[in-house]
C-alpha cells in the first residue's frame, strides 16, 4: 500500500480535476432505473436516499449489518414515508467483504459509494481506515462492472484528498485540481503526527485513486465521479444512542458547543450535508460530471475561532469558548468552486444555517443540553 513518495505525488499530481473520462453522455434521471446507495445509515447517506426517494428514484440502500435498531431506524421510517418498494435494503455489505457489494448493485443504473470508515480513533490506520476504504472501493467497482447495467459510480471522496496542509501557501485557493501529497505513510507504512487524521487523510486518497484507477481500465463499462467535501455538518436524520457513535463532524460541533474543543486562528472548510447530498445527485444526473472531481464547501472560509464565535451567538447558554490563543499564524485558504457551481448553477447553504441545523440536531437528541452538555 505505501508508495514511493516522489512517484506517488506526481501520479496524484498527473490526475489534476480530470482524472476520469465521460463514458455515459446522456443526463441520468429516475426514469433511467434504479440506484444503489452504499454506508446507508451513515450520516450522508440519509440525506441522499432521502433526496433521491423525493426525486421519485427507486433506492437500493446497502448496511454493514441491519442488526442494529438503532443504525436501522431512519431507514425503516423512509420506507414507510416512501414504501417498501422504493427502499430495498441489502444487507450484509462489508467493504472488507470483496463480494458483499453484488446484490445490492444489480441491476441499478446508478451507484453513490458513501461507505467508509471515518474516525480519528485508530490505533491502525493502515487496518482501521485505509485498507476498508479502498478495498470497499475496489470491492463496489468490481460489482459495478460484473452488474453490466451501472453507467455512473459517484464516489464520496473528501477535501482530505485535496488538502495540502503545510506545504501549500497559508493563503493558497484550493479547487478540484488538487490533490494531497504530504499525507502518505513513509516506506513502513507508519503516518506522521497527527497519526490518525493523516491515516484517515490517506484512506481518502488512496480510495479515490483506486476509483480513478479503476475508471482508466480500457474495458470499464460505467464512469466514475467523486465529491470531496470538507468537513460536513446539517441536521443529523441519524439519532445513535450515545455521543460514542455520533459522526465524526458532528461530534466535533459538539465539542465546541460543550467548551470542549478550544478555537484555533486556522481556517477549515464547512458545507451542509444536504447540499454535498445534491452535489452527489448533480454529478449522477449531469453527463458532463463523468470523469470530474469536485469540491464541495461553502463560499464561507471562518478560522475555528469564527466558527466557535457563531455558535456562541447561536446558543448563548452554551459553553462554548471563543477566546482566540495567543499568536498562531492563521492560515486562511480559499476555495473555487466554480466547477460544481457549473453543474446548474449549484448554491451552497450559508454557514450559519448550516451550523444552526447541527446544533439544533444535537440539542434535540439530547447530546447537548442547555447550561450543561454531556462530555
Ligand atoms: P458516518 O455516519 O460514520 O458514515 C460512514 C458509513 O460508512 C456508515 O454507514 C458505516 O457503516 C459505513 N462503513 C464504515 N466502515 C464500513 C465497512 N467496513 N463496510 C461497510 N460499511 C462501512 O460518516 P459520514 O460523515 O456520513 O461519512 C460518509 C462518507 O463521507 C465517508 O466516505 C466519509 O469519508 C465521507 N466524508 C465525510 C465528511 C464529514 O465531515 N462527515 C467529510 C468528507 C468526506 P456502519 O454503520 O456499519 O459503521
Amino acid at each position: 500500500m505505501a508508495s514511493d513518495s516522489d512517484e506517488w505525488s506526481a501520479a496524484l499530481k498527473a490526475m489534476g480535476d480530470t482524472p476520469g473520462r465521460q463514458r455515459c453522455k446522456k443526463a441520468l434521471s429516475p426514469a433511467d432505473g434504479p440506484v444503489c446507495v452504499t454506508g446507508a445509515s451513515g450520516f450522508l447517506a440519509l440525506h441522499l436516499i432521502e433526496q433521491l426517494l423525493e426525486k421519485g428514484y427507486t433506492v437500493t440502500g446497502s448496511v454493514r449489518s441491519s442488526a442494529d435498531e438503532t443504525k436501522m431506524a431512519p431507514l425503516l421510517g423512509f420506507q414507510k414515508k416512501y414504501g417498501e418498494d422504493k427502499l430495498l435494503i441489502a444487507d450484509g455489505v462489508d467493504c472488507l467483504k470483496a463480494d458483499s457489494f453484488n446484490a445490492a448493485v444489480s441491476k441499478c443504473v446508478g451507484v453513490f459509494h458513501t461507505a467508509s470508515p471515518f474516525h480519528f480513533n485508530a490505533q491502525n490506520p493502515m487496518k482501521e481506515l485505509v485498507e476498508p476504504a479502498v478495498q470497499g472501493t475496489s470491492a463496489c467497482l468490481t460489482a459495478c462492472q460484473k452488474a453490466c447495467t451501472v453507467k455512473r459510480v459517484v464516489v464520496t471522496s473528501s477535501f482530505a484528498a485535496i488538502a495540502n496542509l503545510g506545504k501549500y501557501p497559508f493563503d493558497y485557493k484550493y479547487s478540484s485540481k488538487d490533490w494531497n501529497t504530504v499525507s502518505q505513510p513513509d516506506k513502513d507504512g507508519q503516518f506522521s503526527v497527527p497519526i490518525p487524521q493523516n491515516g484517515y487523510r490517506y484512506s481518502k486518497i488512496a480510495a479515490e485513486k483506486a476509483a480513478w484507477d479503476f475508471a482508466a481500465k480500457e474495458d470499464c463499462n460505467f464512469d466514475v465521479a467523486c465529491i470531496n467535501p470538507p468537513m460536513i455538518i446539517g441536521t443529523n436524520y441519524n439519532a445513535p444512542k450515545s455521543v460514542a457513535d455520533l459522526n465524526t463532524s458532528s461530534a466535533t460541533v459538539l465539542k465546541i458547543l460543550n467548551g470542549a474543543l478550544a478555537p484555533n486562528p486556522n481556517s477549515m472548510g464547512w458545507v451542509d450535508v444536504a447540499d454535498v447530498a445534491r452535489a452527489h445527485i448533480a454529478a449522477y444526473e449531469h453527463s458532463e460530471a463523468g470523469g470530474h472531481r469536485f469540491l464541495c464547501v461553502t463560499d464561507e472560509v471562518p478560522t475555528w475561532t469564527e466558527v466557535a464565535e457563531i455558535l456562541k451567538e447561536l446558543y448563548p447558554d452554551l459553553p462554548v469558548v471563543t477566546t482566540p490563543p495567543e499568536g498562531g499564524a492563521g492560515l486562511k485558504f480559499g476555495f473555487d468552486t466554480s466547477e460544481l457551481k457549473g453543474l446548474s448553477g449549484f448554491r451552497f447553504t450559508p454557514l450559519q444555517a448550516s451550523l444552526k441545523a447541527q446544533g439544533d440536531s444535537l440539542l434535540n437528541q439530547q447530546f447537548c443540553k442547555r447550561r450543561k452538555c454531556e462530555a
